[in-house]
């Protein structure tokens, strides 16, 4: 951990003005894999990182086939390859443990990865620039271009500032994708606000060595307990990085009534003295101070396009609201967003940009609506520790549940799954939901 965030050279100085075609706002996955398909599609394309890469960014680590699938497509097999690859999730609770490889199918690999964010992100922002995009790094957009920006207006590019050298540059783009993660700053700026009735996270996680540092499966436990012994809606985890270390971490829900009372670090401490002895998990295996962040889900976060720009990833609220996943869907989003960036650039015309939404909704839609309702009732901790005690008895139901909620359903298995989504719509309408 002493080098995760390495000494940088300082970039060269900028111009105080500067032209592209596309201005994107933060080199995460959203960002990086919008960087990377617009650049491939021809396109002149500068990405701004207020940071320099690599950088610690706190997360799970976790990649699942989604993910994988994603960076294989941008051409990144071999590269992921050097990293720990593993076959499945490993369920723990209430005295069971379930054993669940990464389901088969087609458009999927049944595989996936744990990587720090300190390297997933630069090996994609260099791919991105190999594939002719430029990246400023140290480069923060402190705000749109546009006067009437905040009111519905074009962005019209926005004014960075250079951290290295303290000057700034006007940055001029027919169209800004942000894609600055879940605080989304530059997203509010240009109006975006959070639906407060879309249940979202905070999640918590820290690195351990481990001697299971090479485990091939993920560990997910669905019945953390606060201090007094009491089952907390929420999980705990540990993802195995294969370097020696593992990601260890909780999230919590925003529809557990007593959420805002929880304190994570404590919970996080009581779910590593509950962990099994075998990871090892003590304040002498801890590597650093666990650190925290929201999960912005279920498309929660709007408007998503502007007359000259779109939101993408956490900046647009699209983690999954069943398992906190953000990565794939940060790929998937900023891939989505440049495919209808370059068809705008390309004749479409700007009032095309909607179609980034009306293709949001298409792919995301009803999937976040049932996994959102669904989070509602899992907020009630007698209804999880009831539904998660009834599927831990049945590999099966468990194996259904994986496939659900990691997004993983091949087309035959749709219709029994909508069956299953509408089943637990119906148990959501059934109890209040209390969401802040
Ligand atoms: C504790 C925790 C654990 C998680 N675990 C997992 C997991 O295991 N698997 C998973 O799939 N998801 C996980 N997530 C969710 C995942 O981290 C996010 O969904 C994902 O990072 C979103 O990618 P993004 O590109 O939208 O935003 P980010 O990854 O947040 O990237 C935004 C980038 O923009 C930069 N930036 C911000 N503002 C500006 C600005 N004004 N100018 C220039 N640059 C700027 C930031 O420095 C950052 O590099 C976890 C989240 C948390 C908090």
């Amino acid at each position: 951990m002493a080098n995760e965030q390495a000494e940088h050279a300082p970039h060269p100085p900028r111009p105080s003005s500067y032209q592209c075609d596309v201005l994107i706002v933060g080199a995460g996955p959203s960002g990086g894999a919008a960087a990377y398909w617009l650049a491939k599609s021809g396109l002149d394309v500068l990405c701004v990182e207020k940071k320099h890469l690599p950088r610690e960014k706190t997360c799970g680590d976790g990649l699942t086939p989604r993910s994988v699938r994603q960076l294989y497509e941008m051409g990144l097999r071999e590269k992921l390859g050097e990293h720990h690859r593993y076959e499945g999730l490993r369920a723990l609770a209430f005295g069971r443990e379930l054993t669940m490889a990464w389901p088969s199918h087609p458009d999927y690999p049944s595989h996936g990865y744990v990587v720090t964010r300190h390297d997933l992100d630069k090996m994609v922002a260099d791919h991105a620039e190999a594939a002719g995009a430029t990246i400023w790094q140290g480069a923060e957009a402190i705000a749109p271009l546009g006067a009437h920006a905040a009111t519905g207006g074009p962005a019209e590019g926005a004014l960075i500032k250079n951290h290295d050298h303290g000057s700034t540059t006007e940055v001029r783009a027919k169209i800004v994708i942000v894609a600055d993660g879940a605080n989304s700053r530059f997203g509010r700026a240009l109006g975006a606000t959070r639906n407060r009735a879309v249940p979202h996270g905070l999640a918590i996680r820290g690195y351990y060595s481990s001697p299971r540092h090479a485990d091939n499966y993920i560990e997910s436990h669905l019945d953390i307990r606060d201090r007094d012994g009491a089952v907390v809606p929420g999980y705990g985890w540990i993802f195995p990085l294969g370097d020696g270390r593992v990601n260890v971490g909780i999230g919590l829900l925003s529809t557990f009534d007593r959420w805002k009372q929880v304190n994570t670090t404590k919970l996080m401490s009581s779910f590593v003295d509950y962990a099994p002895a075998s990871w090892c998990l003590n304040e002498s295996t801890q590597l650093s101070a666990p650190t925290g962040g929201r999960l912005p889900m279920g498309l929660s976060v709007g408007p998503r396009t502007g007359p000259d720009y779109l939101l993408v990833g956490d900046a647009g609220g699209s983690i999954n609201p069943f398992n906190g996943e953000g990565i794939a869907y940060g790929y998937e989003t900023g891939r989505l967003g440049a495919t209808v960036v370059h068809e705008v650039l390309n004749g479409a015309g700007f009032a095309h940009l909607d179609s980034y939404e009306s293709e949001l909704d298409r792919r995301y839609g009803l999937y976040y609506k049932t996994a959102s309702k669904f989070m509602g009732v899992m907020g009630h901790p007698e209804i999880m520790r009831r539904l998660v005690s009834t599927g831990m008895h049945s590999q099966t139901i468990m194996e259904w549940l994986l496939r659900i909620m990691s997004n993983l359903l091949r087309d035959d298995e749709r219709a029994p799954a909508e069956l299953a989504y509408k089943a637990l719509a119906a148990l959501a309408q059934r109890r209040p939901e209390r969401v802040s």
